[in-house]
């Protein structure tokens, strides 16, 4: 038989340092109700670099304004036959450099006498009913309760019940000679590009005349090489920022699962699974962080109930909405472009963020809908009821 030594018993275990992670650890040593709690946070990695920069909208001020880089009050989108750059308030489009968010957050931590940050990895989590145990590369811990952000696709792929697209892209950080940005507008969407049988699009971030951020976005099922997504890249460069002499100052790539797969289901009463590895990312955009920030408040609020995890989830109509977007998708990926131009071209930026918010009235709903290809809805609907 094999005994675990555990090392150090806590209240709460979160395992990643990540966005999720670091706003439930922020949450837990910075309100009082948590004060006689003790937490230990986990990650593998130290949290000291740059691997990706998150871009929300929100309505005038918020929380991390103090880290935020850049924000944008027009966007831009581009379809096939219609374009347009709009004004977004009272929303901003804001812009926060991952490394920022990461040194902001963990210096709060170091603050909070009841949280600990160890870089370690996790190898195992084991549920014991009363308690969890979580090994790592070093040591062994025993929690009350586990917060876990550790996501990998292995459960989404085993079943079929629900469609699992990606949004997957690689962005350049250019620097050019020449002015070739309007600071101005952030390009969200920019649908002109070949679709060669996807939904493509290309994400513009421009944060001074000669500086911005270039990626190549898909919301398909399959990754690309990474050849194809660079030249890409390259040619839009050359073609619709004509542009040939800059310098790439750095790179991202990524890619967030798009499901509505009950990601909830591998809950216990003790075990959450919280970030994208919750299902906490927006299945038909892959957007996450406003949406973790919203659900980290959620979760704190029923936390205080002393309710088991396994109850914190609902599912709602947005779920439906999602759903059906991505069985369209799925089914034929090239529909995305004209999907995303009938939406902006029949709504306003403004109501499209409420409703990717989830703060939409029935009645806007509706609207939001209206202004979508109805028959491709209506079809998926009719293929999921029968
Ligand atoms: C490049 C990129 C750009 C993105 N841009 C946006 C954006 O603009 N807007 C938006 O809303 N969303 C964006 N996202 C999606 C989403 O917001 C991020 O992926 C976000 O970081 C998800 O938070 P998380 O806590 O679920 O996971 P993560 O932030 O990835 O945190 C998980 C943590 O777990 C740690 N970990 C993993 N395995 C182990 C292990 N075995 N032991 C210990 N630790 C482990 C990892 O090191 C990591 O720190 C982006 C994602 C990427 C990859």
């Amino acid at each position: 038989m094999f005994f675990i030594f555990v090392q150090k018993y806590y209240d709460y275990i979160i395992i990643g340092a990540g966005a999720s992670g670091l706003m439930l650890a922020n949450a837990f040593g910075s309100d009082p109700y948590f004060k006689g709690k003790t937490v230990l946070l986990l990650d593998k990695d130290a949290k000291k670099t740059n691997d990706r920069t998150w871009c929300f909208w929100e309505e005038n001020e918020g929380d991390f304004d103090s880290i935020i880089t850049k924000s944008w009050n027009q966007i831009q989108f581009y379809g096939q036959s219609y374009g347009a750059a709009q004004e977004i308030a009272p929303y901003k489009y804001k812009m926060l450099r991952g490394l920022d968010f990461y040194n902001s957050y963990l210096n709060n931590i170091q603050s909070y006498g009841n949280v600990t940050f160890l870089q370690d990895l996790v190898t195992a989590v084991e549920d014991h009913k009363n308690y969890v145990d979580v090994t790592t590369k070093s040591a062994a811990f025993r929690g009350t309760k586990v917060f876990n952000s550790i996501f990998d696709y292995t459960l989404l792929h085993q079943q079929t019940k629900y469609p699992v697209l990606q949004q997957h892209f690689i962005g350049w950080f250019i620097k050019s000679e020449q002015p070739i940005f309007n600071p101005d507008k952030a390009t969200f969407m920019d649908f002109s590009i070949p679709q060669k049988g996807n939904t493509r699009f290309m994400y513009v971030l421009p944060f001074s005349e000669t500086e911005g951020l270039v990626e190549y976005t898909l919301f398909s099922a399959d990754t690309l090489a990474e050849q194809e997504y660079e030249t890409a890249i390259k040619k839009y460069i050359k073609e619709n920022l004509k542009c040939s002499d800059y310098t790439i100052v750095e790179k991202e790539k990524g890619n967030i699962p798009m499901s509505c797969y009950n990601f909830s289901a591998k809950n216990g009463d003790n075990i959450l699974h919280i970030g994208i590895a919750g299902g906490w990312a927006k299945a038909s955009t892959g957007y996450t962080f406003m949406s973790t920030y919203r659900k980290t408040r959620e979760l704190v609020t029923f936390l205080k109930k002393n309710k088991p995890l396994s109850s914190f989830t609902h599912k709602d109509r947005y779920w439906y909405y999602d759903l059906l977007l991505l069985d369209i998708l799925h089914k034929d990926n090239s529909k995305g472009r004209h999907i995303f131009e009938s939406l902006f071209k029949g709504s306003s930026p403004q109501l499209i963020f409420k409703f990717l918010d989830e703060e939409t009235t029935i009645r806007e709903d509706l609207k939001i809908i209206s202004s979508c290809p109805k028959s491709y809805f209506i079809k998926a609907l009719f293929n999921r009821l029968f």
